[in-house]
Formats: structure tokens, sequence, C-alpha cells
């Protein structure tokens, strides 16, 4: 018989559906974008879009060349490029009026320049409607071609986030394609390319991995200059995708973000809801503090 963990009752929440937030839906299919809010089906999607003002949009398609064991993005054959998308991007991040904008995109492997080029025009398209929004990027590793990672930063990002996901040790199970030093090397080298530019990663929980293993993935991110750290309990997202091994108890997450700013991140936000893109508005100011 399969083994089964009762999800706890912190993770339980209800979704919030106003009127405000049906009529941001009709707009993104209108525009034909994707968001992640929606198709993660994210617990924070009205947090985030009606109160806190943000949004994260998925670009390049919503087909993605890699299949990572956590991730509910379909796998397949990428569409063509859509050099319109952009505009469209920066017009919702207009009508939606908002104020801090997580642009992510699929893993294009199958692109040369792994769609370098069309994320960075959107970060530009996104800057000339609404030069008070900021900006956060959070790329795949762009297989690894940092002539990729230095067209995107020549874009000037408010933050680059780019994920571990998880910790070394279980790289090669949770992720396709992507490994764990080769996201470290791109963001050292993002930090190398634009100084000033905070960067971001974050990692989920509840895969398996020890508590020193975390603290080992949060000196491996210090080593390499990352400003920003997030961490959130992984949910199975269907049954084909990893089994989730522990639901972390709110504690343990207070416990790991101080653990975590006591080696010197700017900003950690821990929680059991907590995804790459929350609170992120909050992450901008502070890092501009720093
Ligand atoms: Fe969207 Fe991220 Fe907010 Fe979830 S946490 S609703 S994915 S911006
Ligand atoms: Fe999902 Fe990103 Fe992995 Fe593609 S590369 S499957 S979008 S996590």
């Amino acid at each position: 018989k399969e083994e089964h963990i009762r999800k706890p009752d912190w993770l339980k929440i209800k979704l919030n559906t106003n009127e405000n937030y049906v009529g941001l839906k009709k707009l993104m299919r209108e525009h034909r974008l994707h968001t992640v809010c929606e198709e993660a089906k994210c617990p924070n999607i009205h947090e985030c879009w009606a109160v806190r003002r943000t949004a994260t949009f998925m670009i390049l398609g919503s087909v993605c060349t890699r299949a990572c064991r956590f991730c509910a993005v379909k796998t397949g054959l990428p569409t063509e490029l859509d050099w319109q998308e952009p505009e469209r991007v920066a017009e919702s991040v207009r009508i939606m009026n908002l104020k801090h904008v997580v642009v992510t995109a699929v893993a294009r492997d199958d692109l040369k320049d792994g769609g370098a080029a069309v994320f960075a025009e959107t970060v530009r398209a996104i800057r000339r409607k609404n030069p008070f929004t900021t900006i956060e990027v959070l790329p795949s590793d762009m297989g690894g071609v940092y002539e990729n990672l230095k067209t995107l930063m020549d874009a000037r990002p408010d933050i680059l986030n780019h994920n571990i996901e998880t910790v070394r040790r279980l790289t090669p199970r949770v992720r396709a394609r992507a490994t764990y030093e080769r996201s470290l090397e791109f963001l050292r080298r993002a930090k190398e390319l634009q100084p000033d530019i905070p960067t971001k990663s974050s990692i989920m929980v509840g895969l398996g991995e020890t508590k020193e293993e975390i603290i080992e993935a949060m000196d491996d991110l210090r080593a390499n200059h990352v400003d920003i750290l997030t961490i959130g309990q992984y949910l199975q997202p269907t049954k084909k995708h990893l089994k989730v091994v522990k639901y972390y108890h709110p504690d343990e997450f207070r416990e790991l973000k101080e653990i975590a700013l006591s080696k010197g991140f700017s900003h950690c936000e821990a929680g059991p809801l907590v995804r790459s893109s929350y609170h992120a508005d909050e992450q901008v100011n502070e890092a501009a503090k720093a």
C-alpha cells in the first residue's frame, strides 16, 4: 500500500475568487498570456494580484523542453517565438497596475539563445510602459551559455532570480538537465556582470533533504554572492510528480529563516506557502536599502 502523508491544516486555505480576479483572468486570455499564478494554482493569487499588485508572467510559450519532476508545466516541442509577446506583457502590467512584476520563462533548449533576446525585450517593453514597476526576472539556466545571461542582464532588471530548487544531493532526481553547480555559477556570473543588481534564489523543502543539506545550500548560495533567499513547502502538483516526503511546520520555517539571515542574506522569506515570487515587492525595497 502506498504511503500517504496527510496535508497539514496550515496548507488548507480557501481560494479567494473575487470579481477583480475574474476580470484579470479574462485579460490574460485576451492577451494570450500565461501566468504562473494561474497555472500553478498558486494559493496566494488573491493577495498578490489584488492587494500587493504583483504577478508572475510566464513567457516564451507554455510548453517546456524540460521535464522537472516537481513542475506542472507541460513538456513538449515549444511553439514559434512570438515577438509581439513583450508588448502584450507590458500592456497587461499597465492594465493590472502592477507595482512589481516577475517574468519567468519555460526552458527553451530548442533555441540557440535560450530565448534570451525575447526575454530581454520583455524587460525593456515593461520598463518603457511602466517606469515605476520593479521587474524581477526568473530565467532557467538558458543552456548555461553566459552570452545569453549577458543579453538578459544588459536589459537591467531590478532583481535576477534563478532557483536552485533543491539541495545538491537531490538535484539530479528533482531537476531535468539543470545541475546544482551550473545554477550556482549562473548566479555568480549574474553578479559579476551587474554587481549592483540583487540576486535571488529559492529552494523547496519536503523532498527528503536534511537540515544540514539545507544549510549547505545556503552556504553555497552565499559563497556565490546571492542576496535573497526564499524557502517554501514542496507540494505535489499531480500523482505523477515527486511525492512529498515531509511537511515542515511553520516553526521550522521560522528557524530556517533565522539561519538564513545569520548567514548574511539581506532578505529571506520562508513559510509553507512561500513561492519564489512571494512578497517579492518587499525584497526589492530591502535590497535597494542594503
Ligand atoms: Fe503569482 Fe508568485 Fe504571487 Fe503565487 S506567489 S500568486 S505565483 S506572484
Ligand atoms: Fe518546469 Fe522550469 Fe523545469 Fe521547465 S525547466 S519543467 S518550466 S521547472
